[in-house]
């Protein structure tokens, strides 16, 4: 019996519905979520030129959003290191 995603893979168990490769992917959607279906529209489903424009774009996103939040932590732990000093 075939997966019901791909059509093409043996189906892993005989009461599961999926390939081990498409399981991977339902576990994937289960984590990160519309986020999936964002890139495989946004990223797949261009002509390869596209493509590698818009990956580079969403990496970028991706590590501005990564170094926003790291500098937000850092300035956080500094706030609270001087607070402790205040009331000491
Ligand atoms: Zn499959």
């Amino acid at each position: 019996m075939s997966c019901y995603l791909c059509r093409a893979e043996p189906r892993a168990r005989y009461m599961g519905y999926y390939c081990e490769k498409c399981k991977r992917i339902q576990d994937t959607i289960a984590i990160y979520g519309d986020r999936v279906y964002e890139v495989v529209e946004n990223v797949l489903m261009r002509t390869p030129d596209k493509q590698e424009h818009k990956i580079k774009d969403e990496i970028k996103k991706e590590i501005e959003t990564k170094e926003h939040n790291l500098r937000s932590k850092k300035k956080g732990h500094i706030k609270r290191g001087k607070e402790v000093e205040l009331t000491e």
